[in-house]
């Protein structure tokens, strides 16, 4: 039998990527449900490759011209994030590929892991903000969550036949994104434009700017703790600007072990998709001679002042991690909309940070709750600096 996947987010990059995956093994997967945001012309071109049992259009203006378009072959469309939260559970999914960006992605990746279905997930800011109710919640169910970017896809794969108790740290590796040589003067010259053009990875708007930021490596940080079940001070991050290491892991024996691979998602989706399987049929080999070299340094934190934060929110936990997100996923849109300075992102990040009541233990409701706080505080702020 086929295993049935689900694509959550499919018209963005990695849902792109992921389709293309399973192209190549038609014989191994098939399409059971896909969903979009607003992309609808592009919804409707996967639906009508892939031939899925049910499609989804966040954004209801398009419900129509959607509907229309997939009735004669005979596929099932809604409409809404309810929709979306509703088809996460459905029975004939084998598997749920969440590359939904941004924590709107929590509620079906809920629904997913209360269904028991396995979950390759893309989406960082979920495990940021929820980190640690997921990881109850997927071990306590069974349910196995696999991650789909390349640092925690590496980790994972360090960790195949190895024990969590042997990890003494794991090093988070990060090409630096597009203004690492770039001067602390310079940074306040930074455009969207500019953000959105990192030197190794194609991603979509939202990552490209924390990876610019360097926030996405600090989300990466939080997001290993619950991925792993790690200690906060067993987590570090370095500089390696060839973007061929994607992660290493040191072990109590003092061995290390990584991952090398071309920049291409399509392997740390192919892995995650196939996983426990390896699947054969390489995109595209490394070549070490012809690279001569791998350079390793440590990252500046006075310049990255997101990466610091993040970390300041890794170790204090509860709910900072989520706090540090909402203010940051505001925070981004807000500089893509050129309504704040780059510089500006860990302004907002740290106000917020420091005003919203710290709670060491939160329930998922005040997690829910701290959540819409957090992008609140976050707007009212960015009122006071335009
Ligand atoms: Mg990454």
């Amino acid at each position: 039998m086929k295993k049935r996947l689900g694509i959550f987010g499919s018209t963005g990059y990695i849902g792109e990527q992921t389709l293309s995956v399973i192209d190549k093994y038609r014989d191994i997967f098939e399409v059971e449900v896909l969903t979009g945001f607003e992309n609808f012309e592009k919804l409707i071109s996967q639906a009508k490759k892939f031939l899925p049992n049910v499609v989804v259009i966040g954004n209801s203006d398009y419900y129509e011209i959607v509907s229309d378009a997939l009735q004669p072959l005979d596929i099932k469309v809604y409409a809404g994030a309810e929709a979306i939260e509703q088809v996460a559970g459905m029975d004939t999914l084998d598997m749920v590929v969440m590359a939904i960006s941004g924590f709107s992605a929590f509620k079906p990746l809920k629904t997913a892991l209360e269904n028991k279905t396995a979950i390759a997930l893309a989406n960082k800011e979920c495990m940021v903000s929820a980190g640690e109710w997921i990881r109850k919640k997927a071990l306590s169910t069974g349910t196995i969550v696999i991650p789909v970017d390349s640092e925690p896809s590496a980790i994972f794969q360090c960790l195949v036949g190895e024990s969590t108790k042997d990890i003494d740290k794991i090093i988070l590796t990060a090409s630096g994104g597009p203004f690492l040589r770039l001067s602390e003067s310079q940074f306040k010259n930074i455009t969207p434009e500019m953000a959105l053009r990192h030197p190794k990875w194609k991603m979509g708007k939202k990552i490209s700017v924390d990876s610019a930021s360097m926030m996405n490596k600090g989300l990466e940080a939080i997001e290993a703790r619950w991925f792993f079940g790690l200690k906060p001070d067993q987590i570090e991050v370095l500089i390696h600007e060839e973007a061929i290491v994607h992660s290493l892991v040191q072990f109590s024996d003092g061995s290390m072990k990584a991952q090398l691979s071309i920049t291409d998602m399509r392997i740390p989706i192919q892995y995650a998709l196939g996983y426990p399987e390896r699947l054969a049929g390489k995109t595209s080999g490394l070549d070490l001679a012809k690279m001569g070299s791998l350079h390793f340094e440590a990252p500046d934190i006075k310049k990255f002042r997101n990466l610091a934060l993040a970390f300041e929110a890794l170790k204090k936990g509860g709910n900072m991690p989520c706090i540090l997100n909402a203010a940051n996923e505001i925070a981004v849109q807000e500089f893509l909309q050129k309504n704040i300075e780059f510089i500006q992102i860990p302004l907002v990040v740290e106000n917020c940070m420091k005003t919203i009541s710290f709670i060491s233990n939160p329930s998922l409701d005040e997690l829910l709750e701290c959540d819409r706080k957090g992008r609140k505080k976050a707007a009212e702020f960015i009122k006071t600096l335009i």
